[in-house]
C-alpha cells in the first residue's frame, strides 16, 4: 500500500484541551468544525468526550454526525442556522445555537419550539463578518427575554486579530464587547486559540479552543504557551526512489530545482493531492529518518522530492516526516504562505490512523 499516512495521536489532542481550560479556568468548547481541521471529528470527540464540557462546529450537518456517532455533549452551531427549517433538528438534538443576526433572531420568534434553546448570542465588537451591531445586540437580548423561547444566552465575539500579539484591535474589540453587554447577566465567551494562548486579560465563561487542540501555534513567532502544544497530526511517508544527479541536472516539473552540486535525491510519496502544499519551495523542512533535511523542486500530485545528499544513511524505505513533532506545521506553513489551519484542512486521500496511548500501553 502506499506509505503516505496521517498519524492523528488522541493523547496530544487530550492534553491540547487540558491546556486550553487550564490557561483560561473556563470551560471550553472544542472546535471540531471542518472534520476537526482535517483530524476526523467523530473519532477527535470520541478522545475528548470524557472530558470535554462540549464542543462546537460549523453547521448542523457536522453536529448531526457526532450526534449519530453517539456524541452527548453540548454542540454549539457557531454559525447558528442557515434556514429556519433547520430549528426543528436543533431542538430534537439539543444543539446550541448561534444567533448573529437579525433575520435569525426573527425566525426564531415566528418559530414555535416545545422546549427553549441555549443560545449564544453575536456581537460584532469589530471584525465585521458576523455579529449584531452594539445597539441590536441590546435589543436583540430583550428581544430573546421576552420571547420564552430561550433558556440561556451565552453573550459572544470574535476577534480578528489575536494573532498578533502587539496589535491594539483585539482591546479595542474588548471595550466594544464589554459596552455593548453592560447590565446584561450573561456568561460570556470571546477567546479562541490566539486569544487563549496570548490574551490571559480577557474576561470568559466559555473558551472556544480550535486550532490549538490539534497541537498547532496560531502565531508566526514563537510564543512561550503555544510552545507547550503538542502536534496531534504528524504527516508522514517513505521514500520510493533515489537517483544521483550530477551538478547542473534538474529535478521534476519546470525544473525548478537545478542541482548546483551533485545531489542524492530520494522521492517521496506526498503530494499536494495529500494535501501537502504544492507551493512549499525549496528549503522546506523536512526529517527523513529523524534527521533534519530539505524539500527541493516542485510538489507534484503524487509524489515530491528531498535532498538525501548528507543524509548517506537514508534511502529506499526511509520514513520522511512532513509534518509532526520535529518538523512543525505552522514552519512548513510560513514556508508555503499559508497558515496550519488550511493544511490541516486540505489533508486528503492520505490514510488517517489514531494512535492513543490509553489504549495501547
Ligand atoms: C473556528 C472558530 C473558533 C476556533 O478558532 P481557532 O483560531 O482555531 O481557535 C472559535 N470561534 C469561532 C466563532 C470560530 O468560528
Amino acid at each position: 500500500m502506499r506509505p503516505a499516512r496521517a498519524l492523528i495521536d488522541l493523547q496530544a489532542l487530550r492534553q491540547n484541551y487540558r491546556l486550553a481550560r487550564e490557561l483560561s479556568s473556563a470551560r471550553a468548547l472544542a472546535v471540531v468544525k471542518a472534520d476537526a481541521y482535517g483530524h476526523g471529528a467523530v473519532r477527535c470527540a470520541q478522545a475528548l468526550d470524557e472530558d470535554a464540557d462540549g464542543f462546537a462546529v460549523a453547521c448542523i450537518e457536522e453536529a448531526l454526525e457526532l450526534r449519530a456517532a453517539g456524541i452527548g455533549k453540548p454542540i454549539l452551531l457557531l454559525e447558528g442556522f442557515f434556514e429556519a427549517s433547520e430549528l426543528a433538528l436543533i431542538e430534537q438534538h439539543e444543539l446550541w445555537c448561534v444567533v448573529h443576526s437579525n433575520w435569525q433572531l426573527e425566525a426564531l420568534e415566528r418559530t414555535p419550539l416545545r422546549k427553549p434553546l441555549r443560545i449564544w448570542l453575536k456581537l460584532d465588537s469589530g471584525m465585521h463578518r458576523v455579529g449584531l451591531s452594539p445597539l441590536e445586540f441590546r435589543d436583540a437580548w430583550r428581544r430573546l427575554q421576552a420571547s420564552g423561547k430561550v433558556e440561556r444566552i451565552v453573550l459572544m465575539s470574535h476577534f480578528a486579530r489575536a494573532d498578533e500579539l502587539d496589535c491594539p484591535r483585539s482591546r479595542e474589540q474588548l471595550v466594544v464587547f464589554e459596552q455593548a453587554r453592560q447590565g446584561l447577566q450573561a456568561e460570556v465567551s470571546l477567546r479562541n486559540s490566539p486569544a487563549i494562548l496570548g490574551w490571559p486579560e480577557v474576561p470568559s465563561d466559555w473558551v472556544r479552543p480550535g486550532i490549538m487542540l490539534y497541537g498547532a501555534s496560531p502565531f508566526e513567532q514563537p510564543q512561550a504557551q503555544a510552545s507547550r502544544l503538542r502536534p496531534v497530526m504528524t504527516l508522514e511517508s517513505k521514500v520510493i526512489s533515489v537517483r544521483e544527479l550530477p551538478a547542473g541536472e534538474p529535478v521534476g516539473y519546470g525544473a525548478a530545482f537545478v542541482a548546483a552540486r551533485p545531489t542524492r535525491v530520494g522521492v517521496v510519496a506526498m503530494g499536494y493531492a495529500d494535501g501537502y502544499p504544492r507551493h512549499a519551495p525549496t528549503g522546506t523542512p523536512v526529517f527523513v529518518d529523524g534527521q533534519p533535511a530539505r524539500l527541493i523542486g516542485r510538489v507534484s500530485m503524487d509524489m515530491l522530492t528531498v535532498d538525501l545528499s548528507d543524509l548517506p544513511q537514508a534511502g529506499l524505505g526511509s520514513r520522511v516526516e512532513l509534518w509532526g513533532p520535529n518538523v512543525l506545521a505552522s514552519e512548513v506553513a510560513l514556508r508555503a504562505e499559508t497558515i496550519p489551519y488550511e493544511l490541516f484542512c486540505n489533508l486528503r486521500r492520505a490514510e488517517r490512523i489514531y494512535l492513543d496511548a490509553k489504549s495501547t500501553n
